[in-house]
């Protein structure tokens, strides 16, 4: 991933990441010469939260034991994660449900 460039190919410039205290994002990434936007960061505590799902849908991906319903259930909030994108609610409370369910 080129994301990992800490030096700005044009002005050099040291990648930072600023903390905001309002608005959506929780940090944003930039150059610090040119001020050129990389990305926006997320929080600690969010992003601890995207980790547990992330275990307990890896947990659940290798049982053998689920229903159909819940195998597929499983499989597709699986690659939602995989392309970065955030479950729904009413998608991780299935996964809690189901999680509960076999643990
Ligand atoms: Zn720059």
């Amino acid at each position: 991933m080129y994301l990992t460039l800490t030096n700005c190919p044009t002005c050099n410039g040291i990648l930072r990441e600023l903390i905001l205290h309002s608005g959506l994002h929780y940090s944003r990434s930039e150059y610090a010469e040119c001020e050129r936007f990389i990305r926006w960061g997320r929080s600690p505590s969010s992003l601890a939260r995207q980790q547990v799902l992330e275990h307990k849908i890896s947990s659940l991906a290798v049982r053998t034991s689920l229903t159909a319903w819940e195998a597929s259930f499983i499989a597709s909030v699986s690659l939602q994660l995989e392309q970065k994108k955030n479950l729904s609610p009413k998608q991780t409370e299935w996964l809690e449900k189901i999680y509960k369910k076999y643990s």
